[in-house]
């Protein structure tokens, strides 16, 4: 049997929402310890340049702007242990019990900020260009793609939106779906449709990512005869969804249909009081840095407000 420790609050994550909560609560000498699982930083470690996160006017990257958030949350007590959470048991309640490894830890509250991730096709190819061209987020890269042809994958919302927003920046924008319908919402349709700089490639997936060092282009397959083509272009972005990290969760409290912890908005209240849930494991919409430092802040400070009235501080 390992050994059992008393914790005021544990924090569960690595990524922005996680670190900020960190910085907040040992700022408000709550001692946080918080696992960052065996990979931490989350989907900022996988993020060459981010250039919208206030505060850095000459931009940096997603790997150093994780360690600059670790450095600053450290700098106030927040203990970071990197390991992973392998179970949770909240139904008794506060204090809850989590188990890392053989050792099991008993926490007043809990934060949960374990993100989500872009789900990708499963090329080799697609991994090796990634931050070079293939990105899984236009808000954070179609800025670098001026005057390009772009593609992208999927056919939901997600995918009318990305496809929306690169027009911006793209000479011409192709979408390819797997089907000839889209998932998407009328409207989205409808405004893609409507978009003359967007094409449309339908029945189609993209069984290949072209380049060397830089996207160059992509291989389509057809759905329906097998016939392959190339279709050049600078960027390949894709939209096929996310899969939120609650795997440890799903017995513990309520998620919505897609695996995503639901929160008592506006703040980050989980269904078991005591247990806080902010950045990317709650936020179907907006998923960027910033929101999801935000999420974590909200989430401290109602921790913390949560831990003066339940247990006077
Ligand atoms: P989604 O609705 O699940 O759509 C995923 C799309 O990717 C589908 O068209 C799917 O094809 C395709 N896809 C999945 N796996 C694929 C694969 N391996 N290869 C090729 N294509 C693949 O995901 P989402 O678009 O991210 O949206 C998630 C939720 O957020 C939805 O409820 C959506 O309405 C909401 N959302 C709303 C907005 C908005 O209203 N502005 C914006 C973004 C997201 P099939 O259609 O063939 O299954």
């Amino acid at each position: 049997m390992g050994e059992t420790t008393e914790e005021s609050v544990t924090i569960i994550g690595s990524g922005p929402a996680a670190l900020t909560a960190g910085l907040y609560t040992s700022r408000a000498d709550l001692e946080p310890i918080m696992f960052e699982g065996a990979e931490a930083g989350g989907q900022l470690m996988i993020t060459t340049e981010v250039e919208n996160y206030p505060g850095y006017p000459d931009g940096t990257t997603g790997p150093q702007m994780i360690a600059d958030m670790r450095k600053q949350a450290e700098r106030f007590g927040t203990r970071l242990v990197t390991a992973d959470v392998d179970r949770v048991d909240f139904t008794n309640g506060s204090p809850f019990t989590l188990w890392v490894g053989d050792q099991q830890i008993r926490s007043r509250a809990v934060i949960i900020s374990t993100g989500a991730n872009a789900r990708f096709l499963g090329l080799e190819s697609e991994q090796r260009l990634l931050g070079r061209g293939v990105s899984a987020c236009a808000t954070c890269d179609g800025f670098f793609f001026r005057d390009q042809e772009l593609v992208v994958v999927g056919g939901g919302d997600s995918a009318m939106e990305e496809a929306l927003f690169l027009t911006k920046f793209a000479s011409k924008v192709t979408v390819v779906h797997r089907r000839d319908q889209l998932r998407a919402s009328k409207i989205m349709q409808d405004r893609a449709f409507a978009h003359d700089k967007i094409e449309w490639a339908w029945n189609k997936v993209v069984s290949d990512v072209l380049g060397d060092e830089t996207v160059e282009g992509v291989q389509l397959e057809d759905t329906h005869t097998g016939e392959r083509s190339e279709l050049a272009c600078g960027g390949f972005f894709l939209a096929i969804g996310h899969d939120p990290a609650t795997s440890l969760f799903t017995d513990q409290l309520e998620l919505d249909e897609s695996g995503y912890i639901l929160v008592d908005e506006p703040t980050t209240a989980t269904s078991v009081p005591g247990v806080f849930a902010g950045g990317d494991v709650v936020d179907t919409i907006y998923r960027q840095a910033v929101t999801a430092a935000g999420q974590g802040c909200k989430a401290a400070i109602d921790a913390e407000r949560w831990l003066e009235a339940n247990y006077g501080g």
